[in-house]
Order: C-alpha cells, then sequence, then structure tokens
C-alpha cells in the first residue's frame, strides 16, 4: 500500500477549484499558508506568463481549507537564508501563532518559501515548533527501507512536482515497495480545461487504486505520547 501526500503553495484563489477536485475524489492534502499575505479582500499577488495570479482573502481562509491540513509557508514569504536570525526566527514563529489563530488547530508543518533552506533556517523552523517540513531536495529513488521515514522530518524529501514528466513512474516505484509518494506543486500551475481534466483524472486513478492510500501528514508523523 503506498501513502500518497500532496502538498500546495501559496494560498491562491485557484485552490477553491483544485480543492473542489480533491473533494470529489475524497483526497487529502496540505496547504502552505503566508498568513501575513492574506488581506481583507483578494489581493494580486504576482502576473504568471501574462497571467494574474490571485490570494485569497483572510476571511475566506477557514471555510475553504476546511478538512485539510494546514502548513506555514512563514509569515511573508521571503527568501528564509538571507534574513537575519531575529527575522527568520520571527517569520516561522508569527506565522504559526497567526495560522492557529485562524485555523483554531495546531500547526506542525512548514514549506520553505522557494525551497530554499539551510541548517539555520531549518533549525529555526524546528525551535518554532514545527515538526516536519517539505525539503528542498527531491526524494532518492533507491531509498532504504522506510524510506523518507528515516531521514530528517524537517526535510522531508517531496517524490516530484506534479507536473514533473516521470510522475507515474515514481509513483510506481513508490507503490511496489509500498512506499511514500509525496508531489507538490501551486494551484496556478493549471492552466486550461484540457489540463486541469488531466489533473482530475491523475487524482481520480490514485483515489482508484486499491494499492494506494490518501494520508495527511499528521498521521503520518502521529503525535508524540
Ligand atoms: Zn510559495
Amino acid at each position: 500500500m503506498v501513502k500518497v501526500m500532496q502538498t500546495w503553495d501559496d494560498g491562491l484563489v485557484a485552490d477553491i477549484d483544485l480543492i473542489g477536485i480533491l473533494r470529489r475524489h475524497r483526497a487529502k492534502a496540505a496547504f502552505c499558508l503566508n498568513p501575513g499575505l492574506h488581506q481583507d479582500g483578494r489581493s494580486l499577488s504576482w502576473v504568471r506568463e501574462g497571467r494574474e495570479i490571485w490570494r485569497l482573502s483572510r476571511g475566506e481562509l477557514y471555510a475553504v481549507y476546511d478538512g485539510f491540513e494546514i502548513w506555514s509557508h512563514s509569515l511573508t514569504h521571503p527568501d528564509l537564508t538571507v534574513l537575519s536570525r531575529e527575522q527568520l526566527a520571527w517569520e516561522a514563529r508569527a506565522s504559526r501563532e497567526l495560522l492557529e489563530e485562524i485555523f483554531r488547530r495546531q500547526v506542525l508543518g512548514f514549506a520553505y518559501p522557494f525551497n530554499a533552506c539551510n541548517d539555520v533556517v531549518k533549525e529555526t523552523v524546528r525551535a518554532a515548533g514545527y515538526r516536519w517540513a517539505r525539503g528542498p531536495r527531491p526524494q532518492e529513488d533507491d531509498l532504504p527501507p522506510g524510506g523518507p521515514l528515516c531521514g530528517d522530518p524537517l526535510e522531508f524529501p517531496p517524490s516530484c512536482h506534479f507536473l514533473a514528466p516521470d510522475f507515474w513512474e515514481r509513483y510506481d516505484r513508490q507503490r511496489f515497495r509500498d512506499g511514500v509518494f509525496f508531489f507538490w506543486g501551486h494551484s496556478c500551475e493549471l492552466v486550461g480545461t484540457e489540463m486541469w481534466q488531466e489533473f482530475e483524472a491523475r487524482i481520480r486513478g490514485i483515489s482508484l487504486d486499491p494499492q494506494a492510500e490518501w494520508c495527511f501528514f499528521h498521521e503520518l508523523f502521529p503525535a508524540r505520547q
């Protein structure tokens, strides 16, 4: 049985459509948010290939992400590796406190903005109370038994980005070894009907696979006794 996990970054308006698909197929996922960037209304976050990418308003976060896992993606999405220790600690700690206030539950996962991480960043994130984080390096193919669970949970390696050309090959390799398959991305990378349909087919395919089970990270790392 392969455990399948996914994370989606940045708290975008397009997450609403993505979540519609996830709910239809009972797929679990984590969303990595920057609580310092959500405003009273929806806000333009950047322009990607001529398309405007909008962020959700703060007031809609709770309802949009209901039933999904919430991770911090820092407070304001800086490159954490270039911050002072004080700024770094603030980004890690204040984002967690704000998210816990918004969602009224513990936030234990972290995704490094730009996947940029070093030892100081990692240890600061750990000290701020996070228990796992998406690591900057992808999973090696020849994992030891126990796979990524053997490594540091603050550098938990993803299998691949969701648009990786070898997505299914990597999935199959984990499936045959009863491993962990973990992909990530941004909903704004889904452009046009065809891509959305292909994405839904992928989620449906995993949900229908009797050898696969969707998993939250808090299920993979149960609370310490
Ligand atoms: Zn991001």
